[in-house]
């Protein structure tokens, strides 16, 4: 099974239609639903499993293009050694194999949206919430899970004077779209997998790219790196190597970028496309917009449900906070099943949960697709 870390969906509504017809991936503008989960690491990852041997099928949101986390976004390749019943997995085979786990739950990702607006339109006892992402899906749902680590991974931005200007029309720190950079004269700073794998994504569409680097070192995939070197010597993009140093342009059109080598020399590279790609840092983001109680950017929660102050939104994970709270991922999965009970209370209000092992239960077995 693919890992998703493998899919760069430029959108939402890019990622529909991937390959394999798995995971399933929307860009409904409109959707109603019974739970919605902010944050796909693994412990929104595991929080899936759990809602879906309780009958509740999850759509899980997150501002980057692919799951995983931390663990995916941040160690991928290292190993993890406190997984019960895993002696070492690395960060990105346990998103694998989570995703693996899940899959019988069918669940729906929107990829590549922030959460930004939480907003609660129901009462205490039959809650509902309106949940708006940055790309303008709206979701109605019954319960909310918070599974939002750290916060939201968001791009650093490079000290370049007056780049603002240029942000959103002429300078974007994500490709959400690839159609919206046809025909363009894009300019790419960086020397990691985003900044490679975008330059040999665009290289076919744009008019023109150039790729600029501080030194001819590449902390990318070497096949990448290879690859876009072959594109360099066969006249196809331009390689240059420096700092952007300032912008040219008019209004928010960009025209050039000035730059400066090694040896303090400067010079222009004409382009109406900047994108700067210097990694993620995490902030706690919208998050502290949405009415719940914070306690030094933490979520406080109850450790019976891991329910917040909010009825119907629970905080699982690293966001959460309570009396003896570890930030590990087994804390996280251990919270994800205490929350899917009380989701399921409001879900279905009339339902009777009885507690089944998935080793002697038919019906949680026909569920996971092994009976
Ligand atoms: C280097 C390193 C090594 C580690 N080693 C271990 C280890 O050995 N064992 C262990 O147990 N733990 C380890 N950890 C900690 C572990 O990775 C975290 O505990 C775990 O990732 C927390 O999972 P999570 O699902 O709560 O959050 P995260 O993994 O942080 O995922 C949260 C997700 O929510 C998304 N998000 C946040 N806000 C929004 C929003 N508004 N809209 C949309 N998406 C949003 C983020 O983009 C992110 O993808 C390590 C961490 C690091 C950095």
């Amino acid at each position: 099974m693919k890992g998703l870390s493998a899919f760069q969906p430029a959108t939402a509504a890019d990622a529909a239609t991937d390959r394999e017809g798995w995971p399933a991936m929307t860009n409904d503008n409109m959707i109603e639903c019974d739970v919605v989960i902010i944050g796909a690491g693994p412990c929104g990852l595991f929080a899936v499993f759990e809602l879906g041997l309780l009958d509740i099928r999850a759509h899980l949101v997150d501002i980057l293009p692919k799951v995983g986390g931390q663990c995916a976004e941040l160690y991928p390749e290292k190993p993890i050694y406190d997984i019960p019943g895993f002696p070492i997995v690395t960060g990105q085979g346990l998103v694998d194999n989570l995703v693996e786990q899940i899959r019988p739950f069918g669940p729906t990702f929107h990829l590549n949206q922030m959460i930004e607006a939480l907003e609660p339109i129901g009462t205490a006892d039959a809650p509902r919430f309106r949940v708006t992402t940055d790309a303008g899906t709206v979701f109605e749902t019954k319960c909310v899970v918070v599974a939002a680590g750290g916060g939201s991974f968001q791009p650093k931005k490079p000290p370049i004077p007056g780049i603002e200007a240029y942000e959103g029309s002429s300078v974007f720190y994500a490709v959400r779209k690839m159609e919206a950079f046809r025909g363009r004269d894009i300019l790419i700073v960086g020397g990691g997998d985003s900044a490679l794998d975008w330059t040999l994504n665009l290289q076919p569409i744009a008019n023109r790219v150039t790729l600029m680097h501080r030194r001819d070192e590449f902390r990318a995939a070497p096949h990448s790196v290879e690859q876009m070197r072959a594109l360099v010597a066969s006249g196809a993009m331009d390689l240059r190597f420096g700092q952007v140093t300032g912008l040219e342009g008019e209004g928010s059109a960009l025209s050039a970028a000035i730059c400066r080598d090694a040896s303090g020399e400067t010079f222009s590279i004409p382009c109406n496309t900047l994108l700067p790609f210097f990694g993620l840092t995490m902030k706690l983001g919208p998050i502290a917009n949405w009415g719940l109680n914070l306690n030094e950017n933490l979520i406080p929660a109850d450790t019976e449900k891991f329910e917040t102050n909010v009825p119907g939104i629970f905080a699982i994970g690293d966001i959460n906070t309570y009396p003896g709270k570890l930030k590990l991922i087994l804390s996280g999965f251990h919270e994800a099943a205490l929350a899917a009970q009380k989701v399921h209370r409001y879900v279905y209000p009339d339902k009777r949960l009885t507690f089944q092992y998935t080793t002697s239960s038919t019906s949680l077995q026909k569920k996971l697709g092994v009976s």
